[in-house]
Order: C-alpha cells, then sequence, then structure tokens
C-alpha cells in the first residue's frame, strides 16, 4: 500500500502555433487523489506571445500570460492545487477527470513551439478524505415545499446531514448561504421542472431560463448553461410515472449525474428504483460513466408515507466541506446511496486500495480484485455484486462482519456494490469501480 506522496507524469505532449493555426488545444485524464498539479511548459523557438488556458472537469481555472519582461523564462511551471495558484489561475481541489490546456498566440508572430508535462502529486486518500453525508434534492415555502429554510436546515440537522442543496422548481429565491458551523452546509440548486422531465442544476450561481419545449429551448442548452455555470447536471426521478424523463434523446455526454433513488416514501418509488437502476446500467455498458446519485425530495406537504431530509442520503467522499469538494466528489463518482447507515465498499488490486468510483488501473487483460464491504445496518442485508448489468454474486453481509468477495475481472468491465434486504427491496447502492 502506497502511504506517501508521490509524483505521476499524467501526459506529455509537444504543440506548435503559426499563422494557419494560431490555437492548440490538449486534453488529459486526471486520476483521483492527485493533491496539486504542475503544466510545466518549455517555451521553444518562435517569438509569439504564448497564453495558456485551463479548465477542469467543473471550472474554468483561469489564464496564465508568461508576458512580464522581468519575470520572462523559457521554462514555466503552472501549479494549482487546494490553496495555491499560479497568478492568473483559481486555486481549488484538483478535480479528477478530464482537464483542457489551451495555447494561443496573443498575438501569433511566427512559428513558436513548446513541450509541456504534466505532473500529478498524489496524496493517499487515507490521509485526507472524508465520507460526508447529505441530500441533493429538497423543497422550501419558496415553492411547494412545507418548511422555511431554517425549517429544513433544522430537519437536516437532526438527520446529521453535513450538506443539502436547496433544489426548489425553477428558482433560486429560496437560498441564502450559510457560513454557521454548527448548520449543515446549504448549497444552491434548482429542479428545472418542466412538461417533458425535471433536471437538478448542483452549484450554479445565477438562475437558468427553464423553458425547455424540446425544439426551440432543449435539455442540452440548459446542460450547457450550467457547465458554463460551474455546476453539475442530475436527471431526476426519471421513471416515476408522471414525473418521468422524457428526454432520453439529449447528449447524454451533458449529464453528470442520474438521480437513481429519488423519495422512497412515493407510492411508484420501488418500481422507478429498480427501473432507475436498469437504466443506468444499460449506460454504463454503452460507456457513460454517470453518476449514481439519491435525493430525498423533501420535504413536501400532506406527504404520506417517509419523506424527510436524508432519506435516502448520499454519502460523497471529499476532502473537505465545501460547494467544490462536494461537487468535485460528484464529479469523480465518490458516491454511496443508502436509506440508512453508510455503506463502506473498497476494491484491492495488488494490495491498493480503490474507492468507489475510481478507476482501476490492470496490468494483465484478466486480473482478480478483491472487493471488501462492511455495513452499519444492524440487520444482515443481501450484499449483491453486479458486473457489467449482470448479477455476479451474491453473499451475506452483516454489522460487524466485513465481507469479501473475488472478482475475475477483464480490462473494460464494470462492478458496483448493491445491498437489499430479505423481502429484495433496495438498501443501498454504490457507484462502479471502472476497470481499464
Ligand atoms: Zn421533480
Ligand atoms: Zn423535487
Amino acid at each position: 500500500m502506497k502511504t506517501t506522496d508521490y509524483e505521476v507524469t499524467i501526459a506529455t505532449h509537444s504543440g506548435k502555433i503559426d499563422q494557419d493555426q494560431p490555437t492548440w488545444e490538449t486534453t488529459f485524464q486526471v486520476p483521483p487523489y492527485i493533491g496539486e498539479l504542475q503544466i510545466r511548459i518549455a517555451i521553444g523557438a518562435g517569438n509569439s506571445r504564448l497564453a495558456f488556458q485551463i479548465f477542469d472537469p467543473i471550472r474554468n481555472r483561469g489564464f496564465f500570460v508568461p508576458w512580464i519582461p522581468q519575470e520572462w523564462s523559457n521554462d514555466i511551471t503552472l501549479m494549482l492545487n487546494e490553496n495555491e495558484a499560479e497568478r492568473g489561475l483559481e486555486k481549488g481541489p484538483i478535480v479528477a477527470g478530464e482537464w483542457t490546456v489551451h495555447v494561443s498566440g496573443i498575438p501569433v508572430r511566427d512559428t513558436s513551439s513548446f513541450d509541456m508535462e504534466i505532473i500529478g502529486v498524489c496524496q493517499h486518500p487515507e490521509f485526507d478524505y472524508s465520507w460526508y453525508k447529505g441530500d441533493l434534492h429538497s423543497h422550501t415555502n419558496h415553492t411547494d415545499g412545507a418548511l422555511s429554510l431554517d425549517g429544513l436546515i433544522h430537519t437536516a440537522k437532526s438527520a446529521e446531514l453535513d450538506f443539502l442543496f436547496l433544489t426548489d422548481h425553477n428558482t433560486i429565491s429560496g437560498f441564502r448561504s450559510n457560513q454557521n458551523e454548527d448548520e449543515c452546509l446549504v448549497m444552491r440548486g434548482v429542479e428545472i421542472t418542466t412538461p417533458l422531465g425535471h433536471a437538478n442544476l448542483f452549484g450554479i450561481k445565477t438562475m437558468i431560463d427553464w423553458r425547455v419545449d424540446g425544439e426551440t429551448r432543449t435539455f442540452d442548452d440548459v446542460a450547457k448553461e450550467t457547465r458554463q455555470q460551474e455546476g453539475l447536471f442530475s436527471i431526476n426521478h426519471p421513471f416515476t410515472s408522471h414525473l418521468s424523463w422524457k428526454q432520453w434523446n439529449m447528449d447524454l455526454d451533458l449529464v453528470d449525474c442520474l438521480e437513481i433513488w429519488n423519495n422512497p416514501g412515493h407510492p411508484a418509488n420501488e418500481q422507478a428504483t429498480e427501473e432507475a437502476l436498469q437504466k443506468w446500467d444499460e449506460l454504463l455498458n454503452e460507456g457513460y460513466r454517470h453518476t449514481g446519485i439519491g435525493g430525498s425530495d423533501s420535504v413536501h406537504y400532506g406527504f404520506k408515507g417517509e419523506h424527510r431530509p436524508g432519506f435516502p442520503s448520499t454519502y460523497v467522499l471529499a476532502n473537505g466541506l465545501s460547494e467544490h469538494h462536494i461537487l468535485k466528489a460528484l464529479k469523480e463518482r465518490h458516491v454511496v446511496v443508502s436509506k440508512g447507515p453508510f455503506v463502506e465498499s473498497v476494491l484491492y488490486y495488488e494490495e491498493n486500495p480503490f474507492q468507489v468510483g475510481d478507476i482501476v488501473p490492470v496490468n494483465e487483460e484478466e486480473e482478480n480484485v478483491i472487493i471488501e464491504t462492511s455495513t452499519a445496518f444492524h440487520e444482515s442485508k443481501v450484499l449483491q455484486c453486479v458486473k457489467n448489468a449482470e448479477l455476479y454474486e451474491e453473499t451475506e453481509v452483516s454489522f460487524g462482519n466485513e465481507s469479501v468477495l473475488q472478482v475475475r475481472v477483464k480490462k473494460g468491465d464494470w462492478i458496483r456494490i448493491q445491498l437489499r434486504d430479505a423481502e429484495g427491496k433496495l438498501c443501498a447502492f454504490a457507484n462502479p469501480f471502472f476497470i481499464e
């Protein structure tokens, strides 16, 4: 097991710009648990004034110009981490996934070349990451909720939630930021609510026009605008009777999350959740890597059955409790959803641990991995291991005992864990491990 910080080379590139190609762009995949990114640039021949624009999978991280005469050097290191960044760039957590570097000449004077090496400094997750408990779907009396924001926060605190996204219908008027550390962290979201389906937008800055008709304005437009605002797009309760999602023909690459488990107290929920699991599996088999999430959709007036914040809870693995950290964890699929306590599932490959949602790079075409699962549910549950949408194995797991599964995998497989009760009802599910 690796226990200290170490550097990995993520990518190396050589590029040039000239009059015909005044811009150059590359994307690269940043693995999880990188604490710091260093983009080391060696500027070669040419006299164009180069400029460097950087995007992480969620945010625009800023623009760097090496144009100050007294600082001029052919060797530049653009460093970004949680607390610091090179001038022109934004500090903040290093999100795993696709990053982009865009190089332009402002102006282009001639053919100008450069070499680029992208280095990540790894942090082992055991040191800095914790599981936080939250709810991604809630309403207040600014729309059809039964409670004020204060009432909602009070109820969320009783449920021991660390965070909450406020997602009123088509308005963000109910939101106010809370800095009180005793409260749970409340973040801005909205539930885009249309006859064609509902979508939660997490972490937006301003309201986005919800008037989707599928022709002049589509959910693709909403999702693109969400991205511009550095937020995440979730398809809500996709199979819940009259509230179901009717826009599967949208560009699903613009979708970040699928709300697999909405309010378990809704009479149509059990069937809807099973259909959502099935659809998620189909999309995973097609190569999509949407994050599976939950949301209580609480608290509405007069709702019968169990309907409260944190039912189900969405647990996220994050290296801090802030909006940036929670969005990063959601984007990285470090997510477990449970209608009760947390369920921990760790995959070991050659003694290295991987968390749910992780990409597991393996050496040979076929390998064995070990998945260890433990639960804080007091009654024993049926643990199911789903591989490529098929039930691979099931076994019993009980409080205080760890279940150890050995799974034969090949590159391209994905595996996820879910718990059911004796009657077969869903109790919890985790996001998949991806074998590469
Ligand atoms: Zn809804
Ligand atoms: Zn709702």
